[in-house]
């Protein structure tokens, strides 16, 4: 006996034969959008698509057979915006620049829902993750982020060598701490500034031509300036992300590690938080930091456990984030506290692990790795209201 399920599209309870009427429909509307949009413009084919974005972590897409469960499932598809299924199509035909010039792969969240409905386990989710990952390549004028994505060896070797460079300098300063941290908290504040001058602007330039410039859209000026709160509402609350139907404790701990992140990085920065004298200063970058771990255990036990279809797939680049920023607040925390307790000077070992973690996470993954997306993301939601 067929089982009657109830699904949830767009926020409505809707009985089992109603999502197939809605799945064929959006199946249709699909499909003459895509005609429509071909017979616009004759876009580039490359057939090697599917290959290139295998090695950026995408699943077996091609079982998938168009029913349309996955766009009628997610709740964050609209008429004006409707995917995944269409990503899946672009994919499949190999439609580069199409997928290039498309904001679809930002909104969506990976909450996973359209995974779990697909019968045919075609991952529409994870594709939308590889597409991603493939986009951050493409934006990136430097090739290190598709290089880093697409080799493991080559990134354990950034590794490596950036705590080689560590270890050199501790060596050649005679690993004086105060020294050390002289340098460190100078460190923080020229990579900030260099990164962001250096790759990022360049690249949201790249994101901003592929996506509004190519693509022939024409905004005023006005606009540009109207919109910026998209900007800010992304980057800082996720507002986007609560419309996601699965449970909102994810969405809160995606806040407060955005918000633990952020202050962390201007108390250390701005603040000189591993010097100040300023009690109310060191508590708050105490806990600023403890929320950085605790967020950041809870991420890896979900990732390790696999138990939601978004921990199915975790690629390298996802392992090296969370860790990572697990060591960021955790050999913070422990450095100031050994600080606290006068037994940092006996135990340089921490500083010198805590300075290794820094310099990676500020020189491979800030700029080439997942953290980009953070970034992308909040970007992509403000082109995405201009194009509106
Ligand atoms: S990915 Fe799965 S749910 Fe989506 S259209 Fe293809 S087969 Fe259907
Ligand atoms: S993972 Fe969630 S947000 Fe992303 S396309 Fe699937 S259902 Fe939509």
């Amino acid at each position: 006996m067929q089982k009657k399920r109830t699904i949830i599209i767009r926020g409505n309870r809707v009985k089992n034969q109603e999502s197939r009427t809605k799945s064929q429909d959006i199946r249709c509307l699909d499909s003459w959008l895509l005609i429509l949009k071909s017979k616009e413009k004759m876009s580039r084919v490359n057939p090697k698509f599917a290959t290139e974005l295998s090695k950026y972590g995408s699943g077996d897409f091609n079982a998938c057979f168009n029913c349309g469960n996955c766009t009628a499932t997610c709740s964050l598809s609209t008429p004006d915006s409707s995917f995944p299924r269409e990503m899946i199509r672009y994919t499949t035909l190999g439609l580069e620049d199409d997928i290039k010039a498309s904001l679809k792969p930002w909104e969506c969240y990976y909450c996973g829902e359209c995974s779990s409905e697909c019968p045919r386990q075609a991952e529409p989710g994870e594709l939308m993750m590889s597409l991603r990952r493939w986009l951050t390549a493409k934006y990136d004028w430097t090739g290190l982020s598709g290089l880093m994505y697409k080799s493991l060896p080559l990134s354990i070797a950034a590794f490596v060598l950036t705590f080689v460079g560590v270890i050199a300098f501790a060596l050649s300063v005679d690993f004086n701490l105060e020294h050390m941290m002289h340098v460190g908290h100078l460190f923080e504040a020229i990579a900030i500034a260099s990164i962001m001058v250096v790759i990022f602007v360049p690249n949201i330039i790249r994101m901003w031509y592929f996506t509004i410039v190519k693509p022939g859209t024409k905004v005023p000026f006005k606009k540009y300036l109207s919109s910026m709160g998209e900007f800010f509402v992304t980057m800082f609350v996720q507002k986007r992300a609560l419309d996601c139907d699965d449970n909102r404790f994810r969405w809160f701990e995606h806040f407060i590690l955005v918000i633990g992140y952020l202050s962390l990085l201007f108390t250390t920065v701005f603040m000189d938080w591993l010097s100040t004298q300023y009690l109310a200063v060191n508590i708050f970058g105490y806990v600023m930091s403890a929320i950085v771990f605790i967020v950041t255990v809870d991420f890896v036990n979900s990732r390790m456990k696999k138990k939601k279809a978004l921990n199915k797939h975790s690629q390298p680049s996802d392992w090296f984030f969370v860790i990572w920023l697990f060591l960021m607040g955790l050999t913070a925390f422990m450095t100031r506290l050994f600080i606290d307790l006068d037994i940092l000077e006996a135990n340089k070992w921490l500083y010198i692990l805590h300075f290794t973690v820094l310099v990676q996470w500020a020189l491979i993954i800030v700029p080439f790795g997942k953290w980009t997306h953070f970034l992308y993301r909040s970007f992509a939601m403000y082109f995405a209201k201009l194009k509106s």
